[in-house]
């Protein structure tokens, strides 16, 4: 599962879960991306701040494991590389590409995408406020996934922590509790009684 993770948060958590025992998958590699080429610089969090914020929301569940072949890579992720890295690093695995319906949207639009498909294969999940449907995609290349709804976005917790709202219970304990150590997402008007 790919995404900025910025910060990871239950909706992830959730869709990973549900995919991982409707599929009846080993296990679920979460790559926090590299830098993100559908965003702006300088919009993003650090990437070792996203890598570490994801290995303490994975930590406690044995099938999740966070790779960093796209933090680690030069340049912008590209889904292809990042397919290409994890098969290098588990030969003989088959891959699944779990990614949620606003970015399943964009995925035509992905560079070599033809090559995508012989690579991985792809699941789509539901994601609130998105339609989530086939018509456009290859038939048979991706599998579409109900997920309970999550109403849960990183922008969301992002602008709730700038203005010093609580993001308890929308990200897990530990990040709540790492957002806070290292002051992310805090403007300078952001008051300090939530996070001191
Ligand atoms: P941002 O608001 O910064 O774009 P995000 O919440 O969309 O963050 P990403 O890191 O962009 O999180 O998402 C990674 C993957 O998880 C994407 O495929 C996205 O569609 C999916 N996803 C994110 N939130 C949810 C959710 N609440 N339910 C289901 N899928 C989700
Ligand atoms: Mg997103």
């Amino acid at each position: 599962m790919g995404g900025t993770f910025d910060p990871i948060h239950h909706g992830h958590l959730v869709a990973a879960s549900e995919v991982r025992s409707m599929l009846g998958l080993d296990e679920v590699v979460f790559v926090p991306t590299g830098q993100p080429w559908q965003k702006d610089v300088g919009e993003v969090s650090p990437a070792e701040h996203r890598y570490l914020m994801t290995v303490i929301a994975t930590a406690s569940n044995p099938a999740f494991t966070v790779s960093r072949v796209d933090i680690d890579r030069k340049g912008p992720t590209y889904t292809i590389d990042t397919l290409r890295d994890l098969r290098e690093q588990h030969p003989g695995a088959e891959l699944y590409f779990i990614t949620g319906a606003d970015a399943l949207e964009q995925i035509l639009s992905w560079k070599d995408v033809d090559e995508l498909w012989d690579l991985a294969h792809f699941v789509g999940v539901t994601r609130p406020g998105h339609h989530l449907t086939d018509a456009g995609l290859p038939t048979g290349e991706v599998t579409l996934a109900e997920v309970p709804a999550m109403a849960i976005s990183s922008t969301d917790c992002r602008a709730r922590v700038a203005r010093g709202e609580p993001v308890w219970y929308l990200v897990p304990d530990g990040v709540v509790q790492y957002i806070g150590k290292y002051r992310l997402y805090r403007h300078e008007n952001t008051p300090d009684t939530l996070y001191p």
